[in-house]
């Protein structure tokens, strides 16, 4: 059996979706192929189920808080199963309402596992889809290194589907996610060791604000062993040991890895239809999108470029414009793109950090303040913020922005808009803040420090 379709979109995730939605606006006959859940590793085993789990573990923290403005109230221990049960309950709703965009959208669903077979053509089973163009949106998957007794670690994904919570768990990486589980782990109750192979984690954050969360972290209770690998993991009675050389060893519950995530093209081009990959095996793409094979396009997680959902989105949603629409859309912009770190303290930020703009603007500029926010002034939290402006000295202009504490997401949205405008230092001063907020430091800093090269 044979379909003609103007695109076929492998990958029903952020990017997919949204890249189909779009053509499919513009009057283009769109298919989507996707083998295992709607919505992609976002909806499913990443941003939201991550968020949810990040709510959760913070409520023992606002509780304890809430003692210091007078309610006289213990914390409760978190009942994993429900929260597991409500968690699976929302993605379950986000998984029909995606189905439901594509359905409404006139977008033709195959379940399956897609195979490019040739220029133009798509294989999904026995099912062939004749296309005129075909866009790669399958996203990645974790990656863990080779060492003895891999095969008893979990990775990130498993934590959305485990039936009971660990009480000591490990977690291994010092990026996005392992700092996230090692906050969600932590705030939920367990005992957590987070391990680094490096001297700090957070590599490619400001230093300043990788330094301040690795000592909140502790102060909180993580115990972070930095400049540590684990050699081998053995499986004992009762839980897990992982060998961590010269004779040391730790022994948890569970083991999650967190070292980073790798495109996923398995078994997706056959042979006569191989776009040059990169040495991470990204497709490799032109600024048009379009891989070194004519009519196949590859968008988000498995380019490598910027692992971020809202990213995927705007690529996506370009691309469709630029093939079906009478717009000319000008390129993307990957300049000033914020993000945020989802652990505890929070992270957001945008723009370059302190090394990186000596580096590309000379002598800068820097402001930085750490205080107590208001909520926790009251009592006797020890919460902090730290936060951060970097200015290119010869021009004014504020080239990095960088908060840890409480809402620091919610934050640093608002000031990427100011960032990528080219806003000065005198911008910044001229606007009036919003008392009493923790944002309004960010317009009331005054004292910088001059530093150069
Ligand atoms: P990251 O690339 O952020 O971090 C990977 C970590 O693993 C680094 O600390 C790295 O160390 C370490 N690592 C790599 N190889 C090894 C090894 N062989 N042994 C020990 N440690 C190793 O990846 P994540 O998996 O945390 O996340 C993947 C991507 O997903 C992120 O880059 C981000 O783009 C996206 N993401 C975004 C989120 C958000 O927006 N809030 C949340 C979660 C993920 P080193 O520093 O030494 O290289």
């Amino acid at each position: 059996m044979s379909e003609d379709f103007d695109l076929v979109v492998i990958g029903a995730g952020s990017g997919g979706v949204r890249a189909a939605r779009t053509a499919a606006g513009f009057g283009a006959r769109v298919a989507i192929v996707e083998e295992r859940f709607y919505g992609g590793t976002c909806v499913n085993v990443g941003c939201v189920p991550k968020k949810l789990f990040a709510y959760a573990a913070g409520f023992p923290e606002d509780i304890a808080l809430a003692r210091d403005f007078g309610y006289a109230t213990e914390v409760p221990e978190v009942d994993w199963s429900r929260l597991r049960q409500t968690k699976d309950r929302e993605i379950e709703r986000l998984n029909g309402i995606y189905q439901n965009l594509l359905i409404r959208s006139d977008v033709a669903i195959y379940e399956g596992h897609g195979v490019i077979e040739s220029e133009g053509v798509v294989r999904v089973g026995e099912q062939r889809l004749n296309t005129r163009h075909i866009l790669v949106a399958t996203g990645g998957k974790p990656w863990i290194p080779d060492f003895p007794g891999r095969e008893h670690i979990n990775i990130s994904d498993d934590l959305f589907y485990l039936d009971e919570l660990p009480r000591a768990v490990a977690v291994v990486g010092g990026g996005y996610i392992a700092c996230e589980f090692a906050s969600i782990l932590n705030g939920l109750g367990c005992d957590v060791e987070l391990i680094y192979r490096r001297e700090l984690f957070l590599r490619g954050f400001d230093d300043d604000i990788r330094e301040f969360v690795a000592e909140d972290m502790a102060r909180q209770g993580i115990e972070l062993h930095f400049s540590t690998e684990v050699d081998s993991v053995e499986a004992l009675d009762d839980g897990l040991r992982l060998n961590l050389g010269h004779g040391d060893f730790m022994d948890v519950d569970r083991v999650f890895y967190a070292t980073g995530r790798v495109p996923l093209v398995d078994e997706l081009f056959a042979e006569r239809v191989q776009p040059d990959l990169s040495y991470t095996g990204a497709v490799v793409v032109d600024d048009h999108y379009e891989s070194s094979i004519p009519g196949v396009y590859a968008i988000g997680d498995v380019t490598d470029r910027v692992q971020l959902t809202p990213v995927a989105l705007e690529e996506g949603m370009w691309l469709a414009r630029h093939l079906y629409s009478d717009e000319n859309p000008i390129p993307l912009s990957y300049e000033f793109i914020p993000s945020a770190v989802f652990c505890q303290p929070n992270i957001g930020s945008v723009g370059l950090t302190e090394h990186e703009a000596l580096e590309h603007h000379g002598p800068v500029r820097v402001y930085q303040t750490k205080f107590r926010p208001m909520r926790h002034s009251l009592g006797k939290s020890e919460t902090k913020a730290l936060m951060k402006l970097i200015v290119d000295n010869a021009t004014d202009q504020v080239v990095g922005l960088h908060m840890a504490g409480e809402e620091a997401s919610e934050i640093t949205q608002g000031f990427a808009v100011a960032l990528r405008m080219g806003a000065t230092k005198a911008d910044f001063n001229a606007t009036v803040g919003i008392h009493p907020t923790s944002a309004e430091e960010f317009v009331t800093m005054r004292d910088g420090e001059f530093i150069e090269p």
